[in-house]
């Protein structure tokens, strides 16, 4: 149950004057539904501006306030804008422009002859002085006072600034003083104001500190939330694993383990055998060889009596999984088994009798092995391949599934880096595989002017001669989506003019079925060059594509190429990808694709594309899709989060049930930012 104090600030948006059915949509679309989301909607910047008395005062391109007097409204014949001349208390003449329907009622804010204070951004137009659509018209200065210095807001359509300025200071209102949840003395060396007071400076002015106390709060509730399941995990009945090693003695490896292979699997075999059920991320680039980890694992489980299930994400890669675990265990006599939602009558219900009976020892499939129906005779561990996939509540959800608490082992070949693996994964132990399987070639990266398209076709038809096949990805943004759809398919066309039927095209908005179809024929050799939107980076295997090309190739996120790069360069011939760069290129830009012609390694890839994506940040309004903070950007992330973590992980072991007069803040802090499944971590919270 939410604690009553906050009850002000989880009240529905309607209830702020002004709020009605017309405004829901544009707020929902920002996210603002409770009046808890207005106080923290924080300005993306402020608007500083600077009062003169005349325009000659006044820099072209400066934010000003000024008197003005209208002197003339000069309507445009058909589309053009509506012109109000005005002259300062020198004569100098200023002309405001207004466009569409703001011209109606400019004519009525600006009477001829009668003096007004507006504010606005001064421009030169030719040798004339204008103002296009002021943000202010006032008839009294007092009225222009406080807009010195203006929050600009996120907005979407049918909003105003001045509109979600009043929201926010209505919302405000309602905020009550809440107790201290940080450390006190973090507070005292931040010099970080109370909660609500930082509330009220990032909301009137550029204030670093304020900003950085909410970030923290953030990042706390996080921290804080993860540790209270890592710490419940930890007090949870498992059972001790112990394998005694018979199976994994009857299989023969083709290769020897490598040194990271072998790290990580003895500190799985060290917490299966613990009482208390493992919670550990096996991260490891795509290629480093997890497949193996976990078998090992599962043969652990099974040879101490146990079963193991391994659950992916999708049909195609548990169908891959299941392959490749029953080739790699053939020699163990170990019962393994496949089970997807495609699996119906006679073959399900044996698969179902096996689980139940024991005879069936590792079962891997999709989220089909975790309905209810599923029933096992003695589940021991858990692997969950392509853990982003899965949200927290599905993690908890899983360890719920035995009498007693599986192990679990997540595994992910997204590379992320440590502070966004702290943030996504802090209630997890980390294996990392950091070492590739030796005698891998080096996938050749080249960077070129999109210009050559026709020299990167004719290098693909040389390619296709071989019988080797290839990629073709082009970019999908969302907010960009149609038009970027357009262009991929344009593309298709263009080169299926030059390969005929050779040519696929796959992209997000196919149906299933007609995307199953064109995959089934690129991975059986059929089609040679597939073209694609970023669909691909899941679970496509096919050693004989060779080449890859990406184009607008700066418009993808460095771990995104990375990961789109990874699906070349598993053959033993040389592969090869061409990132194909637009004209504009920004300097990050450029900077991020010279880094992906100079490593491979998935984990520094992602180290510098947090430094280039932090970097720069002014109010640290950058945020990012890839973390699970709203207020945070990611430059606070990497200064605060470490602090946030040890903070988080000290109150647990002062007050592991948040009940002392700190934790009891704490646990406002979680609800505050729907950290709540924390909260119900906590015995009877
Ligand atoms: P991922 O981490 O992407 O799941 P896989 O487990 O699929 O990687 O392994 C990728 C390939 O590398 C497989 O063909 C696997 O057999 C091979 N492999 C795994 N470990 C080693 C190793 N130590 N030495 C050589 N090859 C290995
Ligand atoms: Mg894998």
């Amino acid at each position: 149950m939410r604690p009553e104090r906050l009850n002000p600030l989880f009240v529905d948006a309607q209830s702020l004057d002004g709020v009605g059915p017309k405004l829901r949509k544009p707020l929902e679309k920002l996210g603002l539904t409770r009046v808890r989301d207005f106080v923290y909607h924080l300005p993306d910047r402020f608007i500083q501006r600077r009062t003169v008395t005349r325009l000659d005062e006044a820099n072209i391109g400066e934010q000003v306030i000024i008197a003005l007097t209208p002197v003339e409204h000069r309507a445009s014949s058909g589309r053009g804008p509506f012109r109000v001349l005005t002259q300062d208390s020198e004569g100098d003449v200023c002309t405001l422009i207004y466009f569409g329907r703001a011209s109606y009622t400019a004519k009525k804010l600006l009477p001829l002859g009668e003096t007004r204070w507006i504010a606005g951004k001064l421009d030169q137009y030719g040798d004339m002085l204008q103002i296009v659509h002021p943000d202010h018209v006032e008839a009294e200065s007092t009225a222009l006072m406080g807009r010195l210095n203006e929050p600009v807001y996120p907005l979407a359509e049918g909003l105003t600034q001045p509109r979600m300025a009043a929201l926010v200071m209505q919302a405000m209102g309602h905020a009550p003083e809440l107790p201290e949840w940080i450390e006190p003395a973090l507070i005292e060396r931040m010099k970080w104001p109370t909660w609500r007071d930082a509330l009220e400076l990032a909301h009137r002015d550029t204030h670093p500190v304020a900003r950085d106390r909410l970030a923290y709060d953030e990042l706390l509730a996080n921290s804080l939330a993860l540790m209270l399941v890592k710490s419940a995990n930890r007090a949870r009945r498992g059972q001790p694993l112990n394998g005694d090693g018979h199976l994994r003695d009857r299989i023969s490896l083709p290769f020897p383990l490598t040194g990271a292979q072998k790290r990580s699997i003895g500190e799985i075999e060290g917490d299966l055998a613990q009482e208390s059920p493992m919670l550990r991320l096996l991260q490891g680039d795509v290629g480093a060889g997890k497949t193996v980890v976990a078998l090992e694992a599962m043969l652990i489980a099974v040879e101490a009596g146990a079963q193991a299930a391994m659950l992916a994400p999708t049909e195609i890669l548990a169908r891959q999984h299941y392959e490749t675990l029953r080739k790699l265990a053939a020699s163990s006599g170990v019962a393994i088994a496949l089970l997807t939602g495609r699996d119906k009558g006679k073959a399900r219900e044996s698969i179902l009798m096996g689980l139940m009976d024991g005879s069936i020892q590792i079962v891997v499939g999709t989220h089909a092995i975790f309905q209810d129906a599923v029933g096992y005779r003695n589940l021991g561990l858990v692997v969950i391949d392509e853990q982003h996939r899965f949200g927290v509540g599905q993690r908890l959800m899983l360890a719920q599934k035995g009498k007693v608490t599986p192990h679990c082992l997540a595994m992910t070949a997204t590379p992320i880096p440590r502070t966004l693996t702290l943030a996504q994964y802090g209630e997890m132990d980390v294996s990392r595989l950091d070492e590739m399987p030796p005698g891998r070639q080096p996938i050749d990266t080249r960077v070129i002017a999109q210009e050559r398209l026709a020299d990167v076709v004719a290098g693909i038809e040389r390619h296709l001669a071989t019988g080797q096949q290839a990629y073709w990805v082009c970019p999908m943004v969302r907010e960009n989506e149609n038009e970027d759809l357009a262009a991929a398919e344009a593309r298709y066309a263009i080169l299926k003019e030059h390969f005929g039927e050779a040519v696929v095209l796959v992209h997000g908005q196919m149906k299933p079925e007609a995307k199953d179809a064109a995959m089934e024929r690129f991975v059986l050799g059929e089609a040679k060059l597939l073209v694609a939107t970023t669909v691909i980076e899941v679970g496509v295997d096919v050693p004989n594509a060779t080449l890859m090309v990406i184009e607008q190739a700066e418009r993808f996120g460095l771990a995104q190429l990375h990961q789109l790069r990874g699906r070349v360069g598993r053959g033993s011939e040389k592969s090869i990808c061409l990132l194909l760069r637009g004209e504009q290129l920004s300097e990050t830009g450029r900077q991020r694709l010279a880094l992906m012609r100079e490593t491979q390694d998935g984990f520094r890839l992602a180290e510098e594309d947090l430094r280039l994506r932090g970097g720069g940040e002014l109010l640290g309004t950058r945020q990012s899709g890839d973390t699970p903070f709203r207020v945070a950007s990611l430059e606070q992330i990497q200064r605060l989060l470490p602090i946030a973590h040890d903070d988080a992980r000290l109150l647990i072991e002062r007050d592991g049930g948040l009940d002392l007069s700190r934790g009891q803040a704490a646990r406002l802090l979680l609800y505050l930012f729907e950290r709540d499944w924390g909260v119900q971590m906590l015995r009877g919270g």
